[in-house]
């Protein structure tokens, strides 16, 4: 008898797009006229065209691969030193921030990345989760054997959940004093479902928390590209002490319309350490190396070529072109929800709208009149968390005349 993995028992039924999709399907059956006019605005992917310096240059990488004089077979499994120089030129060095190109570890996407660097943490470390977040953090740990059962609210015994609501900006605060330290802290800002951003002093206060305790913060910034405030950071090694308690992760998907394309990276710097059983202070960066070189055989040498290439002049401006779009998208419908007398946070700094759903609804009650009366798809907010109970996503990922379709319904149709 081979034995599974039970901790994957624990997982409850992945519910909410299965939800949502069980839903839609249903109004489709029921009003195939109204199903007509259906807009998505539930799911976090891009939908518009990739950047063309990116498709130059995977164009030109096939026919790389083509000839056997510049055919490339296995790359370094941490990623080209062309994509990894890069990274950490532009997106750190360039902005004043010590990052060494291998300390960048390229990668096929940051959820893999999110879930696998538990691998090189150790058992009963204190998680520390917010609540609404990307299910990711805490799935990933219910799989690993870090948690406990989950109880009737869907909370997973052993998981400290950070609520994120309207009093602290939806961004968590550090633990009040007293309470038993974090070991492991996860923070995505700008943040998938809020759309909230961390501000420097809210994100200080949490690098200062974890060198006090000796904790790692996982901060994941797939969503930098899309920060506009110049207050706001963009890296947590903008902060001080950063480089000695956290490891960062970003992606290509929304930065660069990548999601279908797929490529990633992780920073882990040389200076972070974490602890043994018996007392010593070891280097997390040779434990990730090692981790990518054992399990992990590199990210397409193509798709690593159309990642650089979001890095020269053309492809600097068509990302800053499709950031505006999406920005642009989400500023016409936080107008429209206020004018619809809802109250909305994010869309600012982030491709998402949190809206509170009126009259004291539940999240899904609310997605029901949203899909029944305005024929509009948008994300529970309760799917994300129990603190996301009471509201609900809009995902300004669209084109722009859906946006405006949209923002319409809510002015005329709500
Ligand atoms: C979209 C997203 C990512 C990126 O995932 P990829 O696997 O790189 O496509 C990471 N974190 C959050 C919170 C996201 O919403």
């Amino acid at each position: 008898m081979a034995y599974l993995n039970e901790n994957y028992l624990k997982l409850k039924a992945g519910y909410l797009f299965p939800e949502i999709g069980r839903r839609v399907s249903a109004f489709t059956a029921a009003q195939p006229e109204a199903a007509r006019r259906l807009i998505r605005c539930g799911i976090g992917d891009v939908t518009e065209a990739l950047p063309a310096a990116s498709r130059a240059a995977m164009h030109a990488a096939v026919d790389e691969l083509g000839d056997r004089t510049t055919f490339k077979g296995y790359g370094p499994e941490q990623g080209y030193d062309f994509l990894r120089t890069a990274i950490a030129e532009n997106m750190f060095r360039a902005r004043g921030l010590e990052v060494a190109d291998d300390e960048i570890f390229v990668s096929d996407g940051s959820k893999c990345d999110t879930g696998n660097i538990l691998d090189i943490f150790g058992t009963g470390n204190r998680l520390g989760i917010p609540d609404p977040v990307y299910p990711v953090y805490v799935d990933t740990n219910v799989m690993a054997g870090n948690t406990g059962e989950a109880d009737a609210a869907g909370a997973y015994a052993g998981i400290g959940y950070l609520p994120c609501h309207e009093g602290n900006g939806f961004m968590p605060d550090v633990p009040a004093a007293g309470e038993p330290p974090l070991d492991l802290i996860y923070l995505c800002s700008p943040n998938n479902p809020t759309g909230a951003a961390v501000t420097r002093e809210k994100l200080q206060a949490w690098v200062e928390y974890a060198l006090r305790h000796g904790s790692v913060i996982l901060f994941d910034a797939a969503y930098e590209a899309f920060i506009t405030d110049p207050a706001i950071p963009r890296s947590i090694y903008e902060i001080p002490g950063g480089r000695e308690c956290a490891i960062e992760f970003r992606s290509f998907s929304k930065h660069g319309g990548f999601t279908g394309v797929r490529c990633a990276f992780t920073v882990v710097p040389k200076s972070l350490m974490a602890g043994t059983r018996d007392g010593r202070k070891l280097p997390l960066h040779p434990l990730w190396s090692r981790r990518m070189t054992t399990k992990f055989n590199g990210a397409s040498y193509i798709v690593q070529r159309g990642a650089a290439a979001l890095f020269s002049e053309a492809g600097k401006a068509e990302v800053a072109t499709l950031i505006d779009h999406y920005l642009g998208n989400a500023a016409v419908l936080r107008e429209a929800a206020r004018d619809a007398g809802l109250t909305s946070f994010g869309g600012t700094d982030a491709p998402y709208i949190w809206v509170k759903t009126p009259g004291g609804l539940g999240s899904w009650e609310f997605f029901d009149v949203m899909l029944n009366k305005l024929n509009v798809v948008v994300t529970p907010g309760a799917g994300f968390g129990a603190a996301g109970e009471g509201f609900f996503r809009i995902s300004a990922f669209n084109s722009r005349a859906n946006a405006i379709e949209v923002g319409r319904r809510l002015r005329e149709e709500l």
